[in-house]
C-alpha cells in the first residue's frame, strides 16, 4: 500500500497577543491509499487544525512553522498559492459539519456543485456539468436528482444538504475528502445513513477519507485506521480493531470509557468523564500534556516528554508507561 497523504512533523501555531499557542505540535500522520482515517479527540485538540493545515487554510494568527505534508508524492508546503488553488476543491476536498454555513442560501444548490466541477474542469459546458451533478446526486443518495437541482439549500433537510456538500466536495473526484465532523449536527438515524454513504463512496469513487470525530462512536463505524489526538499532539495511533481492544494511552482509555454504549443498560451505568480539563493551550503543561488528568502519571511524566514507543507495526503511543528505562 502506497501512502497517499504523510504529514511530518506539522507544526502550525497561532501567534495571539497572549502569546503562541501550539494548535497542531509536531504531528505525524499517514493515509494510506484507499482507507478512512479518523482523527478523534476533544474540540481544540488540533485535529481541524491539522486538517485546514493540509488544506492551507490556516488564517492569521496562525501560521504552518515546520515540517511537511507530502500529498501524491508532492511537498503542500511548497507549492505556490496557485498549485494550491488547483488543488483544493479538485484533488483534496473538505466537507464540515454545518452545511448551511458552506452553501450559500441565494443559489440553487445543484448550480453550486456545477460551478465546483467547471472551476476545475472549464472545457466543460454547462449542459454537461449539469448532467454530472446529477448523476453525483443519484450517487450520493439524494432522491429526485433532477428535481432537487433547482431547490435552493432552506428547502432541503439537514440530511439532504449535507448529502450535497458532499456531493460537491466529491464532484470533481477528489483523491482525498475530509470531513470535519460531517455527522455532529445530524440526528443519529440520519448519522447512521451518512457513514454509511462515506463508507460506499469510498470504495465506489476509490477516494481516501479522513475523518475528524471527537466521537469514537463515528470511528467504529467508518474508520481503518485512528489517530488520536490531545494538546495538539498525537498520542496514539492504530488500526481500528486493536485501538478499541487493545487501547495503550491513558487518554484513549478514557475516551473509550465515556463512550455512549447502546449495549450497556445507561441506567445502570454511569457515564464515565475523564477528570479534569482541557489544558490551557497557551501553557500547556510541562512534560506529558495529559499528566494533570492523568490517573497513571509518575514522577517523569511532569517533567519529560514521552517519546514515541512502537508497539507493534500498526500501533504506536507516546506515553512512559510503556518506555523501557
Ligand atoms: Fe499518563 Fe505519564 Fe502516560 Fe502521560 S506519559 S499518559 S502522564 S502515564
Ligand atoms: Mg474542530
Amino acid at each position: 500500500i502506497q501512502p497517499l497523504l504523510e504529514i511530518k512533523h506539522l507544526k502550525t501555531q497561532f501567534f495571539t497577543s497572549k502569546g503562541i499557542v501550539p494548535g497542531a505540535d509536531d504531528v505525524s500522520l499517514t493515509i494510506d491509499k484507499g482507507k478512512i482515517v479518523g482523527v478523534v479527540g476533544e474540540s481544540g485538540c488540533g485535529k481541524s487544525v491539522t486538517a485546514l493545515s493540509i488544506m492551507q487554510l490556516i488564517s492569521e494568527p496562525g501560521k504552518i512553522v515546520g515540517g511537511e505534508i507530502l500529498f501524491d508524492g508532492r511537498d503542500l508546503l511548497k507549492s505556490s498559492k496557485q498549485q494550491m488553488y488547483t488543488i483544493r476543491g479538485n484533488e483534496i476536498s473538505m466537507i464540515f459539519q454545518e452545511p448551511m454555513t458552506s452553501l450559500n442560501p441565494v443559489y440553487p444548490v445543484g448550480k453550486q456543485v456545477a460551478e465546483t466541477l467547471l472551476i476545475h474542469n472549464s472545457h466543460l459546458s454547462k449542459e454537461a456539468a449539469k448532467k454530472a451533478v446529477i448523476n453525483m446526486f443519484e450517487l450520493v443518495g439524494i432522491p429526485d436528482a433532477k428535481r432537487r437541482f433547482q431547490v435552493y439549500p432552506h428547502q432541503l433537510s439537514g440530511g439532504l444538504r449535507q448529502r450535497i456538500m458532499i456531493a460537491m466536495a466529491l464532484i470533481c473526484k477528489p483523491k482525498l475528502l475530509i470531513a470535519d465532523e460531517p455527522t455532529t449536527a445530524l440526528d443519529v438515524t440520519i448519522e447512521a445513513q451518512i457513514l454509511q454513504l462515506l463508507k460506499d463512496l469510498q470504495e465506489e469513487i476509490d477516494t481516501s477519507i479522513m475523518i475528524i470525530t471527537h466521537n469514537l462512536g463515528v470511528v467504529a463505524e467508518v474508520c481503518d485506521d485512528v489517530y488520536v489526538m490531545y494538546a495538539g499532539k498525537v498520542v496514539e495511533h492504530s488500526d481500528v480493531f486493536e485501538l478499541f481492544d487493545h487501547p495503550k494511552h491513558p487518554y484513549t482509555k478514557g475516551l473509550l470509557k465515556s463512550m455512549p454504549r447502546s449495549d450497556v443498560d445507561e441506567q445502570r451505568r454511569k457515564l464515565y468523564s475523564i477528570k479534569g480539563m482541557v489544558p490551557n493551550m497557551l501553557r500547556p503543561p510541562q512534560g506529558c500534556r495529559f499528566h494533570p488528568r492523568c490517573s497513571e502519571a509518575m514522577d517523569i511524566c511532569k517533567k519529560t516528554e514521552p517519546t514515541v514507543v512502537t508497539i507493534n507495526e500498526q500501533h504506536c503511543v507516546s506515553c512512559w508507561k510503556y518506555n523501557e528505562r
